[in-house]
């Protein structure tokens, strides 16, 4: 072999053939002339092209040629011979290696016959690299021929290479987007790095959540596989000095033998893979790689943030605990294991006066310290999560919770810096198959489920069973329900109650009360307000009873002509909600409702309350309609508070009354509110009146007016001029038992 004639062709500027370890190029030689075979073998027979030896493989027909080539899928050149077994077997053998797969084979076609060329069609739709007869192909000529193939051949090689890396690339990247666990993604970049450099090796790829963590195999493959979670020092001190040692970076670098990339997310997290390589990389390959480090860089920036945002999505960010997503998750894993598991809702405490009373950091404490009480107890089945202010979720697939636990878990007061704090907690376990079948109503129960309201330890901690479930059933049937009557008006009715002169019995006005009938059932306003209050319906109530009032009052005037005026309830829920006394000024004068004709009663929550109800009770007064407090006695409302609201009027509560006797009437709280509505001006109302004796005690204390069945009961709008024979009479009950039967 002559060297100098080799290195002619040895084209080292090619630096992307680098020489490699091991393979030689495989060349295919089909000629039907035996001798050809010979020469050829003779005149390449030591050569090396690249740094690569040539593999010579001899067929002397097409069929064999197919035969011998069929394992083969690295084939850099044929030189084939056109006319062998058949006038054109060499062409047929084209299309033959072709649609065998070997698409990057470089073709040269040798003829003996000189002037017969292939048909066009054939060089360009097969790829043909030359056409030469035979007695062109000299030695020289072959091996500058096989150079310029191998070159082809292997730069193709490249091409394709780095399009199906790229093709892996995009197809990772997408497949990111799917998967966004951090194991899968790390799997997919020793695959995918292994496939770009054609490695079947070793390799792991370790991370870390910051700086400071130690670097755990995330997975691994050949001898690094079955590594996981163990720390990057213990399974190969080589590889953790190279990760200590390399920067975070998108190069990827070759030390060693190993091909090594770390990457770090802005979020402070690390990564680093690092894969064993059976031959040098050639600068190729590093482009890709390169190209391919930046892609796993997005990647792993985007699996950081999706485990951050994860992270948040479930986490509570005042609390850092579970939230309700993170209850609704586990509720909805529980869901699918079956009916076995239990659900609890826990009231630690009331936030809103806990943050009043002790300050927001205090209360934040007092959560996490019942967090804490509450997992150590539930144990690590269980999901606890905050679902609401001051209340946990418990998600229970075991069913190990009992009512007598959780109790016992958060009974003990908490100590926070040095303040013991009571608490009165109460809970709620509902069983698994004891929700609705439908999985949409199952988690609207789960999620809504009510903790039962305090009222003695036996009662605040308990089991949801049928009652709670048809009671649940019966207020999602109502709430339906009502939101179509709120607007059909069907089903709804007014009625009236008196109010009378405890010392004339006359009939002073009247409370509009609302009554709501469905299928012939009569549900009362105390189940069916709140019901509204909850579904923001009460306004369209308040809009049919003034509709009915209107209608009322002009065609019920008193015998001297004046108004006779009704009290209509308003709801809390309206107040609360600005811009509502605007809307309802608008209705009063549209429906022609003048302020000798009406008065509205508000409950005595409003005194508790903020600012917004108070100055739209406030917009009402001035426009001259008088105000009740209604229910007084049941709030906290002190006089202070009463002296800043303009009412004209206090009602004192039923519960008030129906205490009251001849003898204890003088220490009763009826004594001290007239007197205190007498001092302030104001007008009283005892409700809830049954027996005389409530209204002789009444009226001897200086109480003028009252309410109660003893005078009647609310009767429907359209008897009550009949029932009640609106017309002044001495002494006790204005109503005789017909008006009273009214409402039994
Ligand atoms: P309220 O405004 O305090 O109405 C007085 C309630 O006491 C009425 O109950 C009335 O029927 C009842 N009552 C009157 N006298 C006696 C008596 O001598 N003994 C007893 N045991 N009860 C008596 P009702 O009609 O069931 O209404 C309950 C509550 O529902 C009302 O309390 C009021 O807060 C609310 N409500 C009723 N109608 C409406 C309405 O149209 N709008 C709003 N927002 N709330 C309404
Ligand atoms: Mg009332
Ligand atoms: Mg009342």
């Amino acid at each position: 072999m002559e060297n100098g004639e080799i290195e002619l062709f040895d084209d080292s500027s090619d630096s992307d053939i680098m020489p490699a370890r091991g393979q030689a190029w495989n060349i295919l030689i089909v000629d039907d002339d035996t001798e050809v075979h010979r020469a050829t073998a003779y005149s390449i027979k030591d050569i090396t092209i690249f740094g690569r030896r040539l593999s010579l493989i001899f067929a002397s027909s097409a069929r064999e040629a197919l035969e011998k080539t069929a394992g083969i899928d690295e084939l850099a050149v044929a030189i084939i011979d056109v006319v062998m077994e058949t006038p054109d077997a060499g062409l047929e053998l084209v299309k033959a290696l072709r649609e065998q797969g070997l698409h990057d084979t470089r073709l040269v076609l040798r003829t003996g016959f000189p002037g017969y060329a292939p048909e066009l069609s054939v060089v360009t739709n097969y790829e043909i690299d030359g056409y030469f007869t035979k007695e062109e192909l000299t030695r020289t000529r072959l091996i500058s021929l096989l150079t310029t193939a191998i070159r082809a051949y292997e730069n193709i090689r490249i091409m394709s290479r780095s399009r199906e890396g790229l093709e892996l690339i995009v197809g990772s990247a997408r497949q990111l987007y799917k998967r966004n666990d951090l194991e899968m993604f790390a799997q997919g970049v020793l695959t995918q790095v292994a496939a770009l450099l054609r490695v079947s090796s070793s390799g792991l790829v370790s991370g870390s959540k910051s700086e400071d963590d130690k670097m755990r195999i995330i997975t691994g493959i050949g001898r690094y596989a079955g590594h996981q979670g163990k720390t990057l020092e213990e399974v190969d001190e080589t590889l953790a000095a190279m990760c200590a040692n390399s920067r975070a970076s998108e190069e990827p670098f070759n030390e060693g033998d190993y091909l090594g990339m770390r990457f770090e997310s802005d979020l402070g997290a690390l990564l680093f893979a690092a894969l064993e390589s059976d031959h040098d990389v050639t600068p190729t390959e590093l482009d890709l790689l390169r190209l391919f480090s930046s892609n796993i860089s997005v990647g792993f920036e985007n699996i950081s943030l999706l485990e951050a945002l994860n992270k948040r999505a479930f986490t509570d960010p005042i609390l850092d605990l579970p939230n309700l997503n993170a209850f609704e998750d586990a509720l909805n894993e529980a869901l699918d294991r079956g009916p076995e598991g239990y659900i609890a809702k826990v009231q630690v405490c009331d936030y809103q006066s806990q943050v009043a009373t002790f300050g927001t950091i205090v209360t934040r404490k007092l959560m996490r310290q019942a967090y804490n009480r509450l997992t150590a107890m539930a144990g690590d089945t269980c999901q606890v999560a905050l679902v609401g202010e001051g209340a946990f979720g418990i998600v229970d697939p075991n069913a190990t919770l009992l009512p007598e636990k959780l109790a016992e878990a958060l009974q003990c007061s908490y100590i926070i810096d040095d303040i013991e704090m009571a608490s009165s907690p109460s809970s709620i376990i509902l069983q698994i198959r004891d929700l609705p079948e439908n999985r949409d109503d199952a988690l609207t129960v789960a999620t809504a489920a009510q903790v039962p309201t305090r009222k003695a330890e036996s009662e605040a901690h308990i089991l949801y069973g049928k009652r709670e479930r048809l009671a649940w059933e019966r207020s999602n049937r109502l709430r339906n329900a009502l939101k179509r009557d709120s607007e059909t008006f069907s089903g709804l009715a007014t009625y009236l109650q008196p109010k009378v002169d405890l010392m004339t019995g006359e009939i002073i006005g009247a409370e509009a009360l609302m009554r709501w009938t469905i299928d012939d059932e009569s549900v009362p306003p105390s189940e069916f307000i709140p019901i509204a209050e909850a579904t923001g319906l009460t306004r369209s109530l308040t809009n049919f009873v003034l509709r009915d009032v209107a209608a009322w009052v002009k065609a019920n005037a008193r015998p001297d002509g004046q108004p006779f005026r009704v009290s209509v309830n308003l709801s809390m829920a309206d107040l609360n909600v600005p811009g509502f006394a605007a809307w309802l000024l608008r209705r009063l004068q549209a429906l022609g409702l003048q302020p000798p004709m009406i008065d509205f009663e508000v409950t005595e929550a409003i005194a508790m309350s903020g600012e917004v109800p108070i100055e739209q009770v406030r917009e009402l007064a001035k426009q001259g309609y008088s105000i009740s407090l209604d229910d007084f006695g049941t709030g906290y409302s002190s006089l202070a508070h009463l002296e800043r609201l303009p009412f004209q009027t206090v009602k004192i509560d039923r519960s008030f009354v129906s205490h009251l006797t001849g003898a204890n009437a003088t220490k009763s709280l009826c004594t001290v509110i007239v007197a205190m509505t007498d001092l302030l001006g104001m007008d009283c109302v005892a409700e809830g009146i049954e027996t005389e004796e409530q209204r002789d005690a009444l009226s001897e204390m200086g109480c003028r007016f009252g309410q109660g069945f003893l005078f009647g009961r609310p009767v429907p709008m359209a008897d009550f001029s009949e029932v009640f024979a609106l017309v002044p009479q001495s002494g006790g009950n204005v109503a005789d038992g017909t008006a009273q039967n009214s409402e039994a």
